[in-house]
């Protein structure tokens, strides 16, 4: 079975090593690790996963913006906002994008895997 790759975009390598954690290997592959929404962006074009973790807050440009382009350079790109935040605010922005996967941190290595089968099983 191919695997699922997933790109991380997240500042805190606490964070890395949980979703690494999370991940079982004979089905996932994470593909790259961004520290930034910047990064993300240029990794998501170099890479193509089929997943993108996508953290909130971050140096040089946050999570919202660089799903906001991701999205624009490809409409079905699958996108997860995993973060912290759980706020209104945030969680109207993402859907404005057309995300609606969210998990909060910090979250349980269970609840990632079925974000990502729930967000792949869409097209
Ligand atoms: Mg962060």
């Amino acid at each position: 079975m191919k695997k699922i790759r997933v790109l991380v975009v997240d500042d805190a390598p606490f964070t890395h090593r949980a979703i690494a954690k999370a991940l079982p290997g004979d089905f996932f592959e994470i593909c790259g690790v961004a520290r930034n929404g910047r990064e993300g962006i240029k990794m998501y074009a170099e890479l193509a996963p089929d997943v993108v973790t996508m953290d909130v807050t971050m140096p040089v440009l946050d999570g919202l913006a660089a799903a906001k382009e991701i999205l624009t350079a490809d409409a079905s790109a699958k996108i997860i906002m995993l973060t912290a935040r759980g706020d209104e605010e945030l969680v109207t922005a993402a859907k404005n994008l057309g995300i609606d996967v969210f998990l909060q941190k910090p979250f349980k290595p269970g609840q990632l895997v079925t974000a990502i089968q729930k967000i792949c099983r869409k097209e």
